[in-house]
């Protein structure tokens, strides 16, 4: 492809998206959106998210819902017949849309994806007691309180049963270097956020 060709948009995605690279190689088959099992629930299958990178259409890809439904089945992956990583490709686009902060509103990986984040970052470990009570909260107190509610007998059994740890919704232990870990993080969120080509 000559430089003609590439948009300023395909050049941000290329120098910003991990992946981004390959976005110029589709050939437009349909077989990673054929074979996509969430493709029929998305505004735009991976095929069209890479056509609409090389007409420069870049609110429209960085706004849209499509690359958050990514499961990383890898279905299109092992497909496609020009080798696209497209399920780091849309990950990549999802976390890029994140950087510069066009996510959609409410949207609900976005949203399991903060709490993940921040649950890891208090101890440098993930206490999955307390991301899985929060979990059912991320649509709003009253919805959270009715699935607590209908959950109450599981939970009470999961305790008598040890397999939950109450000491753990006071925040459990962090792992040993901390303030390291943290450290270490804050560098590399540095370091991504110079990538950025406006
Ligand atoms: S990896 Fe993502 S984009 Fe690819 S087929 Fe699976 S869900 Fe669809
Ligand atoms: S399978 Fe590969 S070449 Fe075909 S449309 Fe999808 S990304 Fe493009």
């Amino acid at each position: 492809m000559t430089e003609n060709y590439r948009n300023r948009f395909l050049r941000e995605v290329e120098a910003n998206v991990e992946q981004g690279e390959w976005v110029k190689m589709c050939i437009q088959c349909g077989a990673c959106s054929g074979s996509c099992p969430l493709g029929k629930f998305w505004d735009h299958p991976p095929q069209e998210i890479f056509m609409m990178i090389r007409a420069g259409k870049r609110r429209e890809v960085l706004t849209t819902d499509a690359m958050w439904l990514c499961t990383s089945c890898y279905n299109c992956n092992v497909r496609c017949p020009r080798g696209l990583p497209i399920t780091h490709i849309m990950h990549g686009l999802a976390h890029y849309a994140k950087r510069q902060g066009l996510v959609p509103a409410n949207q609900p990986t976005a949203k399991f994806a903060r709490k993940f984040w921040d649950n890891l970052m208090t101890k440098g470990r993930v206490n999955e007691l307390k991301l899985g009570l929060s979990l059912p909260f991320l649509n709003g107190f009253g919805q959270g309180l009715k699935v607590a509610m209908k959950n109450q007998k599981l939970g009470m059994s999961m305790l008598k049963a040890r397999r939950m740890n109450p000491m753990e919704i006071l925040g459990g232990h962090a792992i040993k270097d901390l303030s390291g870990f943290q450290k270490a993080i804050k560098k590399a969120e540095e370091l991504e956020n110079t990538r950025v080509v406006s």
